[in-house]
């Protein structure tokens, strides 16, 4: 008697597209000895198989425990139907329905098939820069709509020439429907501007040499330079407008960059993982980078090559600085025209190619504290794939904050957030901004009901969401940091929310930034925060942490002592100023900002009076930390009206007081970081005594310091909280759009 045939249909959902899932089903199903078919719709892949229930079963836990390589499955759906006797398996053509929401691969850095033949002198793409494969190479960037089909990218002009349309249909090659896939015959080309013979020999030649290059790259133009020649770091930062913040350099393999950086295990892992972003590591003093590549900052950005043309470009031994291309916090450049119009004065050539770059998009930037990824900026490597939601949401976007600017395109259980745009503070950003709504609008087939965004009247992004004919829901800034990381965990229940971070718009309308905050998803309570200053002149303050200092000393009741640095720093004549604003109020908010704080400490400490970016004297002086230092300084905790106030005066005084009697900077530094983690874990305990809560969430720019995250996360632990860090999306404002989606979403 043989066993009786069944037939199971099955919904395949998640990254399946684009990626080799077809042929890897066909590989499977071949091998188990099963009949029926596979193809791609608009929400993903459908399979139907036909055989024995344990074949069947065997089928669907390997396709669950071993996708293709690029592959990311979210879930499968499956049912029984009526066998109707197929004898073979096959693939079948797309279907194109209007709904659905397939998802689209972020871009891949190329795969090691590829990377092997890439260097074969025998093989026919031999040195070819666009080589890929369905487990490698471009996606997202040249994704113009969806479905995922070649018509739809940037790489509709090149028609496959034989060689490789053959590879293209053939269920059993590496090439089945990979849809850039090219070679020297019939694909995209590089070329230098001006003219060379050998446009990759004479760009790496150019570089060596001290020039700064523009190379067109996946997601927009890099700026390239020898990152161990300081004239030639010295000449991008001059021509860049960028004085001193930190460039991030690639290097070609993981041992070169060893030689310039520490490097721990899970480091390495994701510095070679298929994202490939820049990761943040522990510099190493060495001549192959200059001190101007990241000046005063304990860490450096390093990347491997992600495309074949970096591959062919970068040699061992290279250090460069890749930078993007744009000026100071403009979009990333990406077509040759705007290249030359843009980037003109800022290289003195040009490496472009003629693949259509159709989605910009920067590289991502992400560090691992505690052995897990901490992104700082989720963009090329990462979007668009969405983050799960907690709870499922109606059609919502959520336009994000003004720095860092990403948005969130949320819908049912999918957060998609974007690539980074930019500092939304021009209009060019803005525009880039508006592109790139309409394109998630589009890919994903998403049409929002509702637009949330930030509680801050001037930002160009709240401007944007009043603008558009639907509801606007306003979020305050510092609950949506929160609401980002409860995301992110997917907790239900309240928490006890520390956001830090430089600036945010208060509701009570002052400025925000050292908040504690009981928070669910569709309300927050202030509990606490730190006791208010007065932000002296807006935003030249910022610049100025030698003004903060004497705003905080003058709060403090600290006399403006010659022997303090940003007394001496600044001009009488301005620190008379200082004082009438100061006294009479004019001219002045109250801030609450644990980040001007950290501006405040370190120019009082002697690091910095004046900043050229943002973060850099927190940045610095955290840098400068005494690891063997074990002290702390004292904060106070007083309670007005229910809400607690953490008043750093005992710190400042102690802090003035250490600096005077010649105390080291890494002994004050250490001292500082340890006091805030001090009276973090206070704080908590007061406030879980309050309200029985026991998870803390730590948001907000000022977590971007892992030493003092890294402390409190485990000060915290040790008193039995439960403590959540961003691993998603970063704990600065380009995680503000994921926080803001969830709120407007709990409140529908
Ligand atoms: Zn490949
Ligand atoms: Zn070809
Ligand atoms: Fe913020």
């Amino acid at each position: 008697m043989s066993t009786p045939l069944i037939r199971r249909r099955l919904r395949v959902s998640g990254i399946v597209q684009g990626v080799g899932f077809r042929p890897f089903v066909y590989g499977l199903a071949v091998e188990t000895r099963l009949a029926g078919f596979v193809g791609n719709d608009t929400d993903g892949v459908f399979i139907e198989i036909e055989s024995e229930a344990a074949t069947l079963d065997a089928f669907v836990a390997a396709l669950e425990a071993s996708g293709p390589p690029a592959a990311r499955i979210q879930r499968i759906d499956s049912e029984d139907i009526h066998p109707v006797g197929d004898t073979s398996f096959r693939i079948v053509a797309s279907h194109h329905a209007e709904t659905g929401t397939a998802l689209v691969s972020p871009d891949l850095r190329t795969c090691d098939d590829c990377l092997r033949e890439l260097h074969d002198p025998e093989d026919r793409r031999y040195q070819y820069p666009f080589i890929n494969c369905t487990n490698c190479g471009p996606r997202f960037t040249i994704t113009e709509r969806t479905p995922y089909d070649r018509p739809n990218t940037t790489m509709r002009p090149f028609e496959m020439c034989d060689a490789c349309s053959a590879e293209y249909r053939d269920p059993a090659d590496r090439r089945f429907h990979a849809q850039p896939n090219a070679c020297p015959e019939c694909g995209p080309s590089v070329r230098a501007i001006p003219p060379a013979g050998d446009p990759i020999a004479d760009a790496r030649r150019r570089i060596t040499a001290g020039e700064v290059i523009a190379i067109k790259g996946l997601g927009g133009f890099h700026l390239a330079c020898d990152a161990g020649s300081d004239p030639a770091v010295a000449l991008l930062r001059e021509r860049k407008g960028r004085v001193e913040k930190p460039f991030a350099v690639m290097v070609s393999n993981l041992e070169i960059a060893r030689s310039i950086s520490f490097i721990d295990a899970d480091e390495a892992r994701l510095l070679t993982s298929r994202e490939r972003p820049i990761v943040l590591l522990a510099k190493r003093t060495t001549t192959a980078v200059s001190e101007l590549v990241a000046p005063g900052n304990g860490y450096l950005g390093v990347m491997l090559p992600y495309t074949p043309l970096h591959d062919l470009l970068i040699e061992p031994g290279d250090v460069w600085v890749m930078t993007s291309g744009n000026l100071s916090e403009e979009p990333i450049v990406t077509t040759n025209i705007e290249a030359i119009e843009r980037l003109g004065v800022l290289a003195d050539g040009y490496l472009v190619h003629d693949r259509d770059i159709h989605v910009p998009c920067d590289d991502s930037v992400v560090r691992i504290l505690d052995g897990a990824e901490y992104p700082i900026r989720r963009s090329r490597g990462y979007a668009p794939f969405p983050v799960p939601l907690p709870f499922e949401s109606p059609p919502i976007l959520a336009t994000g904050g003004e720095l860092k600017a990403t948005f969130c395109l949320a819908a049912g259980y999918d957060g998609f957030m974007s690539q980074h745009i930019g500092d939304m503070e021009n209009l060019e950003t803005l525009d880039a901004f508006t592109r790139a709504v309409d394109h998630f609008i589009d890919l994903f087939r998403i049409e929002p009901e509702v637009i949330a965004t930030d509680l801050h009247p001037g930002y160009l992004s709240t401007k944007w969401a009043e603008r558009q004919s639907l509801p606007v829901v306003k979020v305050q800034h510092h609950h949506a940091h929160i609401a980002s990381v409860m995301a992110e965990h997917g907790v239900r229940d309240s928490v006890i929310g520390f956001s830090f971070d430089g600036t945010g718009y208060g509701a009570d309308g002052t400025i925000w930034g050292g908040e504690v905050l009981v928070a669910g998803y569709e309300d927050f309570e202030r509990v606490g925060h730190l006791k208010a200053t007065p932000l002296p002149g807006g935003d030249a303050a910022v610049k100025s942490p030698a003004k903060m200092a004497l705003s905080y000393l003058h709060t403090a009741g600290i006399p403006w002592s010659d022997d303090l640095p940003p007394v001496s720093a600044l001009p009488a004549t301005e620190r008379a100023v200082l004082t009438a604003q100061l006294d009479r109020g004019i001219n002045t908010v109250p801030t609450t900002s644990m980040g001007r704080l950290f501006d405040a400490v370190s120019a009082i400490a002697g690091v910095r009076q004046s900043v050229t970016y943002e973060a850099q004297a927190a940045i610095e002086f955290e840098a400068l930390i005494d690891r063997s230092e074990g002290g702390a300084y004292t904060f106070v905790i007083t309670e007005r009206d229910g809400l607690l106030v953490i008043d750093p005066s005992p710190t400042l005084r102690s802090l003035a007081d250490d600096f005077v009697a010649g105390e080291a900077v890494g002994v004050i530094g250490a001292r500082f970081h340890r006091g805030v983690t001090n009276v973090i874990v206070e704080t908590a305990e007061r406030v879980r005594m309050r309200t029985g809560l026991t998870t803390v969430g730590l948001s907000g720019g000022v977590f971007q310091n892992v030493t003092l995250t890294r402390a409190a996360r485990t000060a915290l632990v040790e008193r039995d909280f439960e403590v959540l860090l961003h691993r998603l999306v970063p704990p600065n404002d380009g995680g503000l759009a994921l926080g803001q989606a969830v709120i407007a979403a709990a409140r529908r």
